[in-house]
């Protein structure tokens, strides 16, 4: 993500043997739910964890082949789909980034309502655990839904912006 503001910002995206293990839980519960971790839901996953921060669809296609080479759009799509689907990975729609799970081991489980907390000066994203997506599935439920996405956006200031404005 671009940074709007002039302070500076420290990122902590994780080391290469936190990447591994996020994708070592993953490629177990693609295992135990009985679905194949394909190479590109793999690569594409393995992305979004190096990036630590949200990334746009174009960026991971820019960015899919270990060599500079760019993905065919449609297998980058369908891992997203994929991944969105396991609640591995989830779409933030307010600033159309795409960014892996950070709950429960970087895998989040199927269908948990993702809350994040979004930073309009730089960009920062964090996800929550918030009792209104607990609420708010029990809503859902009274109104006969089966609900197979909830994505909670507040957008802010981090407490770096807020340090440094
Ligand atoms: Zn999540
Ligand atoms: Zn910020
Ligand atoms: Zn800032």
């Amino acid at each position: 993500m671009g940074t709007a503001c002039g302070h500076e910002h420290h990122q902590h995206p994780p080391g290469v043997e936190a990447v591994g293990r996020a994708l070592d839980v993953a490629e177990q519960r693609c295992l135990t739910d009985g679905d194949r971790m394909t190479a590109p839901r793999r690569r594409v996953l393995e992305l979004l964890l190096t990036a630590g921060e949200p990334v746009k669809a174009y960026d991971l296609i820019a960015r899919y082949g270990p060599d500079g080479q760019a993905a065919k759009p449609p297998t980058v799509y369908r891992a997203l789909e994929f991944l969105e689907r396991k609640g591995m990975a989830h779409r933030i729609a307010s600033i159309s980034a795409y960014v892996a799970c950070t709950a429960a081991d970087g895998a989040g489980a199927r269908g948990h309502a993702a809350a994040f907390l979004i930073c309009d000066c730089c960009g920062a994203t964090e996800e929550v655990v918030a009792p209104v997506g607990q609420t708010f599935a029990v809503a859902a439920d009274a109104a006969g839904y089966a609900l197979e996405r909830t994505t909670i956006e507040g957008h802010g200031r981090c407490p770096a912006c807020r340090a440094a404005s």
